[in-house]
């Protein structure tokens, strides 16, 4: 099946490395003009609009913190002016500050809920209103395996990943009936910067325990959000879409 997103607009965040930059992509490819954010990378934030601009797609990038109220309905309107509606959006900026309980301090409590979970918020609320009017869109957000499981070391960003689902299930509840869908993509182990700084043996027991005995690729989340964003998935919403190699079943 063909996934085709022509004529659809969307909007991610934290699009420039990693899980993000390769939603931007497949997105792109499937046919949607697509705008994203990004905190502080302005170099790849501006590799990227011009790889998708030399292709022919329509690009937006937009900086500024998703934990940031003001941003986030700058970026939706920003996406209105340029194209008359918001089709698709992605939640997908997140960060970790992990250590253990005894250790952790309440900045990197709160830094992690307002970057994961307060940004989720931030962007749907901004898109509640022009989603509703339009009587469709498609908003996906990015969780985690911990979120589902929990992580010795990561009770912040467990606590903001499962946030992540029940705030996920209201909105599709609130808003099913205007044509809007919500859903979650809780990624597993997936090479990118933020899993780089990982030991070589973590990285082996992590991938030895995962049944399909493999770490993910970012590509692998992109697939999974560029079906929740399509017409292929029109009867799915509040769903959580494990994309893990098995690890949380
Ligand atoms: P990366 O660290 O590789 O990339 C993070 C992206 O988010 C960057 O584009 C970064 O922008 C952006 N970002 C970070 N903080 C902010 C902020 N405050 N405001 C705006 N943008 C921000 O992360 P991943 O690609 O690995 O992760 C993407 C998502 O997937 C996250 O939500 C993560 O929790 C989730 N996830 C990842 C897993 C993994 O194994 N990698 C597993 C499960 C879930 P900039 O470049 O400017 O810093």
């Amino acid at each position: 099946m063909t996934l085709d997103l022509s004529g659809k607009t969307a909007l991610v965040t934290g699009g420039t490395r990693g899980i993000g930059r390769a939603i931007v992509e497949a997105l792109a490819e499937a046919g949607a003009k697509v705008a994203f954010t990004y905190r502080s990378s302005s170099d790849a934030a501006d590799a990227l609009k011009a790889e998708l601009e030399a292709n022919g797609v329509e690009c937006l990038a937009i900086q500024g913190d998703a934990a940031d109220t003001a941003h986030a309905g700058e970026a939706v309107q920003a996406v209105i002016d340029a194209w008359g509606s918001i089709d698709v959006l992605v939640n997908n900026a997140g960060i970790t500050r992990d250590t253990l309980m005894i250790r952790m301090s309440e900045d990197d409590w709160d830094i992690v809920l307002d970057t994961n979970l307060k940004s989720v918020f931030n962007f749907c609320k901004a898109a509640y209103r022009p989603m509703m009017k339009q009587r469709g869109g498609s908003v996906i957000n990015i969780s985690s395996v911990v979120g589902v499981t929990g992580n010795a070391g990561q009770a912040n960003y467990a606590a903001s990943k499962a946030g992540i689902i029940g705030f996920t299930k209201s909105l599709a509840r609130e808003l099913g009936g205007r044509g809007v869908r919500a859903n979650v993509v809780a990624p597993g182990f997936i090479s990118t910067d933020m899993t780089a700084g990982l030991s070589d043996d973590v990285k082996d027991v992590m991938s030895t325990s995962i049944p399909l005995k493999r770490p993910g690729n970012p590509e692998d989340i992109a697939s999974a959000v560029t079906f929740l964003a399509s017409d292929a998935a029109a009867y799915i919403t509040g769903h959580t879409l494990h994309v893990d190699g098995g690890m949380a079943m």
